[in-house]
């Protein structure tokens, strides 16, 4: 009996993986997910720069706009103060952000821009949820992801982008592999600021300020109605405080986990 429902059960799982690899995905629209998505191994790259070593710690500050809208408490702390920062758009918010993409272009020394993507979509291969979001779901719909937010970029008069980093900074190795086909980097991150904009101010505060030479930190620029960027703007008056030496991507060498950069 009990070898009967083991059989059963095998025979039903190997029925459902077969369904699985059948189907094929549309290439441009979000799939259906699959009953088995949790078995799919998704990776969160860490990534780091190269440390001062002594003296003032150097840290990257990254922000997702993702969609929605600017964040002033953020953008005017950081023109204010001159610095330098690393900013991952969508071709979602390029439409509705003009007047700081023309801030962001009228600052190129202090401003990197870099491929969110064009849909704010996880870019993984598989059909998933990631936090409840369908991925992309097939490769083809990954490259459209990638493509689709450089392209966006480059009709927006921003440079050709060099680093991509996709919604949720959720992959699969062989989405990993296949954007870097593509000629990206891809940047993850060592220090989680605001948790997709979700932290109350203190939280943000604290995770800031753990940050240590050579971490690069990942907040959101696109929720000003969120209490979050009340801590980021905080926190980064608190780290240039501290002395810290601030970098984008562009100007410093790096390293990320499962072959992001190297
Ligand atoms: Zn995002």
């Amino acid at each position: 009996m009990i070898r009967q429902i083991a059989l059963s059960v095998l025979l039903l799982s190997a029925a459902s993986a077969a369904s699985a690899a059948t189907v094929e995905p549309l290439p441009t629209l979000p799939s259906k997910p699959v009953q088995n998505a949790s078995a799919i191994k998704l990776v969160e790259p860490h990534l780091h720069v190269t440390r001062s070593g002594k003296g003032a710690p150097r840290i990257a500050l990254t922000f997702d706009a993702c969609m929605g809208k600017t964040d002033p408490r953020i953008l005017n702390t950081l023109l204010e103060q001159h610095i330098p920062a690393t900013i991952f758009v969508t071709a979602r918010w390029l439409k509705t952000n003009p007047e700081t993409l023309a801030i962001f272009l009228a600052h190129p020394e202090q401003f990197e821009l870099e491929d969110h993507g064009q849909n704010h979509i996880p870019a993984v291969d598989h059909p998933t949820l990631v936090y409840g979001i369908p991925a992309a779901g097939s490769p083809e719909a990954v490259a459209q992801e990638v493509k689709g937010g450089a392209d966006a970029m480059v009709a927006h008069g921003i440079p050709q982008p060099h680093w991509f980093r996709g919604a949720t900074a959720k992959y699969s190795l062989s989405s990993i592999a296949q954007i870097r086909a593509m000629g990206y980097r891809i940047a993850g991150y060592s220090v989680n600021g605001d948790a997709g904009a979700s932290l109350i101010p203190k939280m943000v505060e604290k995770q800031y300020a753990s940050a240590k030479d050579g971490d690069v930190i990942i907040s959101h620029i696109n929720q000003p109605t969120h209490a979050s960027g009340e801590g980021v703007a905080a926190s980064i008056l608190a780290l240039k405080a501290k002395g810290v030496q601030f970098v984008r991507l562009q100007d410093i060498a790096e390293s990320g986990d499962d072959d992001t950069t190297q």
